[in-house]
């Protein structure tokens, strides 16, 4: 369904969107009318947050976790995978070249695996710091509040932790509990703001049974809940899961839920730009998942229609292609040198400036902050 040009309604940024409107944009197909979606977005991006482009290196520290989520190709009963739990040396290398490459954080991040200890992730936190001065970000899934609040005292700066869908039948289907505990990511979110975190979150665009209207509800949440940090990738189907099953036979047959949302670039993009919108301070990355799934233009249409910040693969190339999250994953053989020149090579086709220093949030022209 293409709306009519008169119902299209008014682009504004923080309260002016409502989510009807950001659902009505979620449903747009006419290229012409959504130029407007990615001018707004991208004059947004420019006003609060300038034209740097945050680079953050990404190190995947163990590809061991607890959970059974339907949809990861790293799942604990995914028998198929070598797993690994890099040591702390070579994690602290990872750092180092971060900093060789002027990057401004470095993201450690892992399946949910209790064999990285508290104690062992505070420790790396504290090297990293001391040797490199860098900003840390963790993403390691959902830990205990003592645990976070030891990282914290460690000098981790933001935690990373994706809600995936604010459709809570949805997300307890793909996401199972733990036995005797349920997951409750938006707590953990307010537990990490409390402790004093930069929080990021965000969703997959795309997973079976996921409609317009929970698009649209994801959107507004992250409006009410003031992250800093907001990741939006398409589901990549793998088929070693429940859900990567699922999304070949209904491909097979054709056969979507009503009002099912596509996984393309497209809808992505979308979603990133009326994430802008809502969230004009916000750091947005322009995802590996959403470079995936178009080679060619994921990256610069990500980084042209609201996204700010580019998360480079420094893991070890022995370990990146066992943390098989989702099928070929981008350049999963290329070294951490040949993906840092391509990203320098687009931000300078896209008169982007690379970011200086941690790159937190609210530190660009017109921010306010
Ligand atoms: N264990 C931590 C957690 O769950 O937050 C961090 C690692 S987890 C692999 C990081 C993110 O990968 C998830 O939040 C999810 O959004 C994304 N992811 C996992 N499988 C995916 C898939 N098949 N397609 C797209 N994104 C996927």
């Amino acid at each position: 369904m293409s709306p009519d040009r008169r119902d299209t309604p008014p682009l504004g940024v923080a309260d002016a969107l409502t989510r009807e409107a950001i659902e009505h944009w979620l449903r747009e197909e006419d290229a012409a009318r959504l130029e407007a979606l990615w001018r707004a977005a991208d004059e947004t991006r420019h006003r609060y947050v300038g034209d740097e482009v945050h680079l953050r290196g990404l190190c995947e520290i163990s590809n061991v976790c607890v959970r059974s989520c339907a949809y990861c190709g790293i799942r604990a009963p995914n028998r198929g995978v070598q797993r690994y739990r890099m040591k702390a040396d070579d994690v602290v290398d990872c750092a180092r070249q971060a900093r060789e490459f002027e990057y401004g954080t470095i993201v450690l991040q892992a399946g949910e695996d209790y064999g990285l200890s508290a104690e062992w992730v505070a420790d790396v936190v504290r090297r990293v710091k001391a040797e490199t001065a860098l900003a840390v970000t963790l993403s390691l899934g959902e830990r205990p509040e003592t645990d976070l609040a030891a990282w914290r005292e460690a000098g981790a700066d933001r935690y990373l932790l994706r809600f995936e869908t604010s459709d809570e039948g949805l997300y307890h289907h793909i996401h199972p509990d733990l036995p005797g505990r349920v997951s409750d990511r938006l707590a953990d979110l307010r537990t990490l703001q409390r402790l004093g975190y930069e929080a990021g979150t965000g969703i997959m665009v795309g997973v079976p049974g996921q409609t317009y209207a929970s698009v649209a509800a994801d959107v507004d949440l992250f409006r009410d809940m003031d992250m800093d940090m907001i990741g939006i990738g398409p589901y990549l189907p793998h088929p070693a899961t429940p859900l990567g099953a699922e999304s070949a036979a209904r491909a097979a047959n054709d056969d979507w839920p009503p009002d099912q949302v596509p996984n393309s670039e497209l809808m992505t993009c979308k979603v990133i730009a009326l994430t802008r919108l809502v969230r004009p301070d916000a750091n947005l990355p322009a995802t590996t998942a959403l470079s995936l799934v178009d080679k060619e233009a994921g990256r610069s249409h990500g980084l042209s229609r609201g996204a700010n910040v580019v998360m480079p693969n420094l893991t070890p190339p022995e370990y990146r292609e066992k943390y098989e999250i989702y099928p070929e994953k981008a350049a999963v053989h290329e070294t951490a040198e040949a993906i840092n020149a391509s990203i320098q090579a687009l931000l300078r086709e896209l008169g982007r400036t690379v970011g200086k220093g941690a790159g937190g949030r609210g530190r660009a022209p017109g921010s306010g902050a």
